[in-house]
């Protein structure tokens, strides 16, 4: 072999051996953002989601990277405590307001928020209800000139980096619980389902449909109640955290020990407003913490 055929020789090996470290180094690399990242853009700050203790009710109240969403305000008389949660923590103003659907112990307590917050947006199941709860929210609402908008399921909104997804009704029920908002929200890697008093019927609908139903956080069905919570809906949504908003001593008789067990079953880890007061979430994007009460 001459000199110069010996050291292009040489010049291939080194170039092949160069070629495979930067092809290795690079695939490290991705590993390693795509085992860290957490899909957000870089100026995303989190995501905060609190489980108001409203007794029997629900009240949630969602906040990714300085923009706000309140689902639900409890009951009528829990409207100055959701105007006192607002101020307590300075939310002027509130990105969109849902009513799940117009029953009291949600529709309740949302006047209470629209007295201290300017609302852009304002989302229910139903335009009309034949309550003084609900028309008190309506009123609050025609008051600041919002429409009240009936969103259809797939209809998305966007709250800071977190994209929140009507998965529910896909179409109309006759029980109205049924006709509650599901939410669905994701930011970055992690995802929460709101799924206010949705009962069997809707669970059913929403295991026919495309959404992807499995998420960190279940906000369980209609307070834990047994009309809710069939088993394939809970193993499909297969939650890391399960939170039921409910009452002490209600009359209801909620949480079902039935859907207690069915959540044990499946591994969840179980919350509830009327043991555990208000009960606070944070995500990077990557997981959930639960936030302690003095932290
Ligand atoms: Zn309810």
């Amino acid at each position: 072999m001459s000199r110069r055929r010996g050291r292009l020789a040489a010049l291939t090996v080194f170039l092949c051996a160069a070629l495979i470290i930067v092809c290795y180094a690079a695939g490290l690399w991705i590993r390693f953002f795509r085992d860290r990242g957490n899909d957000l853009p870089e100026d995303a700050t989190g995501m905060e989601i609190t489980f108001l203790d409203v007794g029997e009710g629900d009240a949630i109240l969602v906040t990714a990277d300085g923009e706000s969403m309140l689902v639900d305000g409890g009951l009528p008389e829990c409207s100055d405590l959701i105007y006192t949660v607002l101020k307590n923590r300075e939310l002027d103003h509130l990105r969109y307001v849902v009513c799940t659907h117009p029953h009291s112990d949600h529709a309740g307590g949302l006047s209470g928020a629209l007295r201290y917050a300017a609302v852009d947006e304002a989302f229910c199941c139903a335009a009309e209800y034949d309550s003084r709860s609900f028309d008190s929210f309506v009123k609050a609402l025609e008051k600041q000139g919002v429409e009240l908008q009936i969103p259809q399921a797939g209809r998305q909104l966007q709250l800071g980096a977190a994209v929140i997804t009507v998965i529910s009704p896909s179409k109309q029920y006759e029980e109205l619980n049924d006709n509650s908002l599901v939410l669905r929200i994701d930011y970055g890697r992690t995802s929460v389902l709101l799924a206010g008093d949705a009962g069997y019927q809707a669970e059913l609908d929403m295991m026919d449909s495309d959404y992807p139903l499995r998420a960190d956080i279940l906000k369980v069905g209609h307070h834990g109640s047994g009309s809710s919570s069939y088993y394939y809906f809970l193993d499909a949504v297969e939650p890391e955290y399960a939170v039921i908003s409910v009452g002490r001593d209600n009359e209801n008789g909620h949480p079902s020990q039935n859907v207690l067990d069915k959540l044990e079953k499946l591994g969840a880890e179980v919350f509830r407003t009327d043991t555990d007061g208000d009960i606070t979430f944070i995500s990077d994007g990557k997981t959930f913490i639960k936030k302690n009460d003095n932290s």
